[in-house]
């Protein structure tokens, strides 16, 4: 094997583009590629791997449950599902009233809201289903409808109809409720794929208040936000409102696929039986991981650690060359440079070892392990700072003074 990925084996793989390496083996913060060269994973799987790569409470609930009971499809219960479900409510501080809906992937997750949204808006004679401009919420027919981004939507119209989307201004959003008919409005606390973009002061609350005076849905989609990712559980609970459901995936499952809706209140009871299911959605293991994660997580102080961590790196990355300001919460950091050269920087990042992305030309994303610490963040910054010199060295030399 090598880290060809024009060669046949590449070729194999319909998700085309963008294959940096050929990686086999990870280790806390650190992977290697087949030819046994080190990286720092500062990416984390795209905010997935929360503990890491192989932490020993991964590897133990991933072994004890396989061993045990893997699957038993949507027609049983299981004590881990169960337990998943009572923990996620807890966690999302839904009260009694919460329901929790276990699926695979944070598209299953905002497919499965986005029919709840249906159901409402069945209720309510309402049809459309709002989301920001900047929004990511996944690649499916539903999903890509609410993720309004010309190259990857208009290669698949027609789109789901009833869908539209909206400038992330409180204006805005007041002009598109005023015109009525909003079932839903989905919104990422933090937008990870626009390049870790925050909401406008307020956004995330007059959005409540609006979606609760015009008998709409307030669905907030915490796939990349969630989980911990932010220092809270879910980052809404910063603003101090409360939805009608949140979806969560990537971080939950520290690797193994898992993802879900949460509804709070009245928005539970819009399904019922014989609406929605998915064969693999929580299955036993899935739902093992999930909870062992969840529970090192609360009980080894991990969010403390992603609060101050992520504070630690964000100012120490403001000295460095090209920075211009950093952004987002916990350990779901942008650095915004002064200039759209992030590929560059990835790219000289990569070849230095260090896994960064860039989510967009001038935003390079950091969402790396929530067990990050001293050594991991000393490593970061020194190849950081050697690809922003060597950007900022090669930029001096094609423009002379
Ligand atoms: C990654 C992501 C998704 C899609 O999740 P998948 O697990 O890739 O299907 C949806 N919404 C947000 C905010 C994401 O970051």
């Amino acid at each position: 094997m090598t880290n060809d990925w024009t060669s046949a084996a590449g070729r194999d793989l319909m998700s085309l583009g963008g294959r940096l390496a050929n990686l086999e083996r990870g280790e806390g913060s650190h992977v290697w590629d087949v030819e046994g060269t080190r990286y720092l994973d500062f990416l984390g799987g795209i905010a997935v791997n929360s503990l890491g790569h192989a932490h020993p409470v991964f590897v133990e609930a991933v072994s004890r449950q396989a061993a045990r009971l893997a699957h038993v499809s949507n027609y049983f219960a299981s004590p881990q599902q169960l337990e998943l479900a009572a923990r996620l409510k807890r966690l999302a501080g839904t009260g009694d009233r919460g329901r929790v809906f276990l699926a695979n992937s944070g598209t299953e997750a905002n497919e499965t809201a986005m029919k709840l949204a249906r159901l409402h808006g069945g209720r309510s004679g309402r049809t459309t289903i709002l989301s920001l401009e900047g929004a990511f919420h996944g690649r499916s027919m539903g999903a890509l409808s609410i993720t309004p981004k010309a190259a990857y939507q208009d290669p698949f119209a027609p789109l789901v109809p009833g869908t539209k989307s909206v400038a992330r201004t409180i204006a805005a959003l007041e002009e598109a409720f005023a015109g009525g008919d909003i079932a839903a409005i989905f919104i990422e606390p933090i937008q990870g794929e626009a390049g870790v973009v925050e909401l406008p002061e307020g956004f995330l609350r007059r959005a409540r208040e609006l979606a609760t005076a015009h008998d709409a849905l307030l669905i907030v989609d915490e796939v990349q936000t969630g989980s911990g990712r932010t220092g809270e559980w879910f980052a809404f609970q910063r603003e101090g409102i409360t939805p009608d459901a949140l979806t969560f995936a990537k971080a939950v499952g520290a690797g193994f696929p898992l993802g879900g809706m949460i509804t709070f209140g009245d928005a539970s009871d819009l399904f019922y039986p014989g609406t929605h299911n998915s064969t693999f959605g929580g299955n036993p293991l899935a739902s093992a991981v999930a909870n062992a994660v969840l529970e090192h997580i609360e009980t080894a102080g991990v969010l403390q650690n992603v609060t101050a961590r992520g504070a630690e790196l964000r100012e120490a990355v403001s000295g460095l060359p090209l920075v211009a300001s950093t952004r987002g919460a916990g350990l779901l950091i942008g650095i915004v440079l002064e200039r759209p050269v992030a590929a560059d920087v990835a790219s000289e990042a990569f070849r230095r070892g260090l896994v960064v992305n860039a989510p967009a030309p001038d935003v390079i994303r950091l969402a790396p392990a929530y067990t990050i610490g001293d050594d991991e963040i000393a490593e970061f910054l020194d190849l950081f700072g050697q690809a922003l010199d060597a950007v900022a060295a090669a930029q001096t030399q094609e423009t002379p003074a």
